[in-house]
């Protein structure tokens, strides 16, 4: 989809011939457009929190003789601080991401370890939220070639959604599965759901479907975008599966890395 653009180059090479160059120049111009789109949307998400920064400010100026009202105010200060922080650590995420279009060194991943941290990194925070996580593992071999934080980064992302989107006494389910061929982590919470018609552009960045809740939850809208981006350098993909007001399911599918042949077994026929 989009349009052709092309480059055009005419050099004369005698009285009589010309050489003309033609280039396809929309790949570069679809780059171009998605990277002046992401800088409007980044300044715009960072205006939100850098005016309720200064507006703050000013209203501590204000309320110089009143300390509980101070004190209220930069709590909130730090809130917004902490804010453009995260958005600023995730846009450079992203970008690194983006960039890079395959892993710079990869290893052999057990991707059951880096859930076990995920989960670990997000218990308090459910915990907080009486929120149960639940672990299911198959105990199959379940490794990929990649990176182990980058995984773990992607697991953690899912499961601090369905933490923010879900009530409290509600569970997540968070299952690694291992197969010959692929390694998959899906994970399933009780929460709002995604309406049909958004489930596609829930990993588009910064699309959210109640804006005001996700940055209420401290949200960013690039978490998802994030994950995606994680499991396609991976060789794999994130697929969502949602019914409104019943939960939603987020599966990571990875090409499984195949055994290291030391460790193959051979089957003998017994004597
Ligand atoms: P955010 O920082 O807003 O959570 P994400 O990219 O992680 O950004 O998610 C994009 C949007 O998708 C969220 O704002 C939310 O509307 C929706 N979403 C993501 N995960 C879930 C979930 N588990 N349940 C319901 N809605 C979700």
């Amino acid at each position: 989809a989009g349009r052709l653009v092309l480059g055009v180059r005419v050099t004369p090479l005698s009285d009589d011939h010309v050489l003309i160059l033609l280039d396809d120049r929309s790949q570069l111009r679809r780059v171009e457009e998605t990277r002046r789109d992401f800088v409007v949307n980044v300044s715009h998400e960072l205006k939100t929190p850098v005016a309720g920064l200064s507006l703050l400010s000013e209203a501590i100026d204000d309320a110089r003789d009143d300390p509980e009202a101070v004190h209220r105010f930069t709590k909130r200060m730090r809130t917004e601080a902490d804010r453009i922080n995260r958005l600023v650590m995730e846009i450079v995420e992203f970008s690194r991401l983006q960039v890079a279009e395959t892993l710079d060194d990869p290893q052999r991943v057990d991707v059951r370890e880096c859930v076990a941290e995920a989960i670990e990194h997000m218990r308090l925070m459910a915990d907080e939220r009486n929120i149960g996580i639940q672990a299911h593992d198959e105990g199959n071999r379940a490794e990929v070639f990649g990176d182990p934080d980058l995984i773990t980064t992607a697991v953690r992302n899912l499961i601090e959604n369905a933490v923010n989107y879900s009530g409290s006494g509600t569970r997540v389910d968070v299952a690694v599965k291992g197969s010959p061929d692929l390694v998959t982590v899906a994970v399933k919470d009780q929460g709002s759901g995604i309406p049909a018609g958004e489930i596609e552009r829930v990993f588009e960045r910064f699309y959210r479907v109640d804006a005001a809740r996700s940055r209420r939850t401290g949200g960013t809208g690039l978490g998802l975008a994030i994950v995606k981006h994680i499991c396609a350098n991976h060789g794999g993909e994130v697929t969502a599966w949602s019914e409104e007001g019943h939960g939603s399911t987020f599966t990571i599918r990875l090409p499984a890395a195949h055994p290291e042949p030391s460790e193959t077994t051979i089957d003998r026929p017994v004597d």
